[in-house]
């Protein structure tokens, strides 16, 4: 921070420096500005001596006049303070800059824009919210910007209703226009599909079902082959009693190259059971495992083995997928099946403890690790990028 401070100081020293040497050479520059360069430069300086470097900051700030040639500095300026958190300061620098009668339209929407990023970043999501919406309105070559910075401000009051008619806007002008709706972050068509399942999940805690499962079906229509929609519309199914349709979705989530997880298996297992078919959970394991061998699919289907012809067959079948497919959980799974016969010791409940532990969550996005999935990322925010790296035991293998 020390180093930052110096730095930030030393260029704004330059700065103000560079522009005062321009505009005693003649180039047009505030005027009001250029008569109070010399003593805020020096109020500057009295700041860095005293050692009181915030406060230096501040008066070199105010020192380095507004104009077309300094208006980048500025906001470069705001930006550096926000990224750094100090969201006051990068404010008032820019509130700073609204008073300035010489920029031009242009100039004040983008102003505006970094305005009302300082307020997302300060969580005052309505004041960002009012600047982004008169934004998109009035300038043309802000629009998507600001309305992409629109889906932060809905998605942090989970106003998802909202979003989602800011997304479907941001899609349908890029269509309309030949181009991607992705411009920065994540494709909208994305966040488009998570926006509706939220609003289905809403609408099924309030036991809305049929609005719910419109919400589901509307979310697929950019993504058909979304995790999310498919899930809750298996879920749905289930829920009506119609446990062939539910593994029809099911089918196509597996089917769509997803890695299998604990919670897909459990609705997998709720499906089946509610199925007339006694060995259905046997033969769609059978069927995902030929799909992606692993390790969870491959003890998942020596456990429903067991219990349906016993130990023998469900040990060879796991022995048969070691040597294909070497797996530390899978080693462990027969070697405490071994274990189990000749002793009760502490090494089988520690054994035991880590085959139960299949809780690894991970985020490819930002490295953020957690016991159960979320849908949008506590750390970075990012839409499904939170993905099943395995068992504890699976996870040494990485
Ligand atoms: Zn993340």
């Amino acid at each position: 921070m020390i180093l930052n401070n110096a730095l930030l100081l030393l260029l704004l020293v330059l700065a103000v420096a560079a522009g005062w040497t321009l505009g005693r050479n003649g180039l047009r520059m505030d005027i009001a500005d250029r008569s109070q360069l010399p003593s805020q430069y020096y109020r500057g300086f009295n700041f860095l001596l005293d050692g009181e470097e915030e406060d230096a900051v501040d008066a070199f700030t105010e020192a380095l006049a507004v104009n077309e040639e300094t208006l980048d500095t500025h906001i470069a300026l705001g930006s550096v303070l926000r990224k750094r958190g100090e969201v006051d300061r990068a404010i008032r620098i820019h509130q700073n800059l609204l008073k300035r009668p010489q920029l031009s339209a242009v100039q004040l929407h983008q102003v505006h824009l970094e305005l009302a990023r300082d307020f997302i970043a300060a969580g005052l999501h309505d004041r960002a919210e009012q600047l982004l919406v008169d934004l998109a309105a009035q300038s043309t070559e802000f629009m998507a910007t600001a309305q992409r910075h629109l889906l932060d401000v809905y998605e942090a009051q989970r106003d998802w209703q909202s979003a989602e008619d800011i997304a479907a806007q941001l899609i349908s002008r890029a269509d309309a226009e030949g181009l991607s709706a992705t411009g920065h972050g994540q494709p909208v068509e994305q966040l488009r599909c998570h926006y509706l399942c939220e609003q289905a999940e809403l609408a099924l805690e309030r036991s809305e079902d049929a609005l719910a499962l419109s919400y589901y079906e509307e979310a697929l229509r950019d993504q058909p082959q979304d995790l999310r929609a498919h899930l809750g519309i298996a879920r749905w199914q289930l829920a009506q009693g119609d446990a062939p349709r539910a593994l029809e979705h099911f089918d196509i989530v597996m089917g769509s190259g997803r890695s299998c997880t604990p919670e897909l298996l459990e609705l997998l297992r709720d499906i089946c059971s509610a199925h007339s078919d006694s060995r259905l959970y046997l033969s769609s394991l059978e069927r995902y495992y030929e799909l992606q061998h692993s390790p969870l699919l491959a003890l998942a289907l020596a456990a429903e083995l067991s219990r349906l012809e016993g130990r023998e067959p469900a040990d060879d079948f796991l022995r048969g997928s070691l040597e294909k497919y070497p797996s530390v959980s899978i080693a462990a799974s027969l070697a405490l099946t071994a274990l189990r016969a000749e002793s009760t010791g502490p090494e089988l409940e520690v054994l035991e403890r880590l085959l139960s532990d299949d809780e690894g969550y991970q985020c490819d996005h930002c490295g953020f690790t957690g016991r159960a999935r979320h849908w949008r990322c506590p750390g970075c925010r990012h839409w499904d990028s939170i993905h099943y790296r395995g068992g504890a035991l699976e996870r040494l293998n990485a």
